[in-house]
């Protein structure tokens, strides 16, 4: 497992335990190199999800395509990678609990987009505008009028 921090392996494992719902083992780990913690989680392949894009095409879920989107959105922003991997994580639940295992890549940009907003106003707007999930700009702009409202009202 490589280290997310500083790319190095091997990493340590410190813990070992099943989830709530026991579907999943997760590992909390340490870098040999820098010493920084993160978590993993170990499931079974019985439940592949499948992500359609726009153009139709399909590809198999992956969750650290979802990580280095918000990591590049949050660049220079005071959120700690822990964080987006917390949020990763919880996309995934949500998506693994829905009926179907075919999930459009633009419902998963409104669920990052649903917590970005919550979280950082900055990395809102460069993840929305990058991963343009937004029907048109008309819309956009109305976005970012509400957040500045929202902000002005606090
Ligand atoms: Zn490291």
């Amino acid at each position: 497992m490589k280290c997310p921090a500083c790319g190095h392996r091997p990493t340590r494992v410190l813990d070992s335990r099943a989830t709530e719902d026991e579907e999943a083992i997760r590992r909390r780990r340490e870098c040999g190199t820098c010493g920084y913690r993160f978590t993993t989680y170990e499931r079974a392949e019985s439940k592949t999800l499948v992500v359609i894009k726009k153009d139709g095409r399909r590809e198999a879920y992956d969750p650290d395509k979802i990580l280095a989107g918000m990591v590049k959105a949050c660049e220079k922003r005071p959120i700690p990678l822990e964080t987006l991997e917390q949020i990763t994580q919880e996309i995934e639940d949500e998506l693994r609990r829905l009926p179907t295992r075919q999930v459009s890549s633009g419902l998963i940009g409104e669920k990052v987009l649903e917590r970005l907003r919550r979280l950082d106003e900055v990395a809102y707007v460069r993840f929305a505008s990058v991963n343009r999930e937004f029907e048109d700009a008309r819309r956009f702009v109305e976005e970012v009028a509400t957040l500045t409202q929202e902000r002005e009202a606090k």
